[in-house]
């Protein structure tokens, strides 16, 4: 007879059928001191977990390129690794983990008496594609001192638009995808141009024609429109609030502009294939502060309200 208990093996060998249930007994007895030890642990575990989960609401995907949305009382405060993160007046708070995040995090919420809850959070690992781009211009592969000096620039003012940290707190109310193309390149893949590789892909394309309607995947405002930088051609970016920001690249058009206030639906921009972009696509992208985001995964976010 085999008794398994934790991994460990127990063999019982019959020698006689006395000896075997003598033997059986003295198994059964200790299998169930260990179990009973085991279910009040694993009890407390069970109660200590329900109790923080009450207290930490929490929705997203606990994984690299994850965007968490959390809800709390509005008057307590939230640390990350001891960092402070904003709550909004409704209560919510976001926070998010990068493509190659490896650490672990100790999420705190603390009321106003004093009483603290907290969780460990450890982004899962995933894997990544190899994608290969062929038949990109020499210009842009190559580009001269001017254009060096443009790309510069443009990366700063993208740098700049995702700092911003405002109330808003549309992050919390849920994503659309911005159109109905088939997804044609996706969060994280390595890319490699005309066999050169490069920096890493951080949004989700998706097949379109130029002219197509790109709409607000959350309400926001726009942080930023810009119709021609070096790389990424018509650039808009969207604030939804608390740092977390939407961003279009290779747009043909913009229906807004700075400052403006968009609904979610709300037809923003037109599908492009302005800077380096082989054709027509929509690329999105979304940040948490200069954390880039994987789009796929703020579209399973439920809202919390
Ligand atoms: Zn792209």
């Amino acid at each position: 007879m085999k008794v398994s208990l934790k991994g460990q093996l127990f063999m019982v060998k019959p020698i006689n059928s006395t000896l075997t249930n003598t033997l059986t007994n003295i198994v059964i007895k200790n299998l169930a001191n260990t179990l009973s030890k085991t279910f009040i642990s694993l009890a407390l575990i069970a109660s200590f977990a329900a109790n923080s989960q009450e207290q930490i609401a929490l929705t997203g995907e606990i994984k690299q390129g994850g965007l968490l949305v959390g809800k709390t009382l509005a008057q307590n405060t939230v640390t990350l690794n001891g960092k402070a993160i904003t709550v909004s007046k409704a209560g919510d708070y976001t926070f998010g983990f990068s493509r190659d995040d490896k650490k672990s995090y100790q999420l705190v919420i603390t009321s106003v008496n004093g009483d603290r809850v907290e969780k460990t959070l450890t982004p899962e690992k995933r894997s990544y594609n190899i994608q290969r781009i062929e038949g990109i211009k020499k210009s842009i592969m190559q580009p001269n001192p001017k254009s060096v000096a443009r790309a510069k620039q443009d990366s700063k003012q993208v740098k700049t638009a995702r700092k911003v940290a405002s109330p808003l707190n549309y992050f919390a109310q849920g994503f659309i995808p911005p159109i109905e193309g088939i997804i044609t390149g996706v969060y994280g893949s390595q890319r490699v141009y005309n066999g050169v590789p490069k920096n890493p892909h951080f949004g989700l394309d998706y097949a379109g024609k130029t002219g197509d309607p790109v709409k607000a995947p959350a309400s926001g405002t726009v942080l930023l429109w810009v119709p021609d930088m070096f790389y990424s051609g018509g650039t808009m970016i969207i604030d939804h609030g608390h740092g977390v920001s939407s961003t279009f690249l290779h747009l043909s058009n913009s229906y807004v502009k700075q400052g403006d206030t968009v609904e979610q639906g709300q037809v923003v921009a037109a599908v492009g294939k302005s800077g380096r972009a082989t054709g027509p696509h929509l690329d999105w992208r979304i940040n948490w502060f200069n954390v880039k985001i994987d789009p796929a995964l703020v579209l399973k976010v439920k809202p919390l309200h």
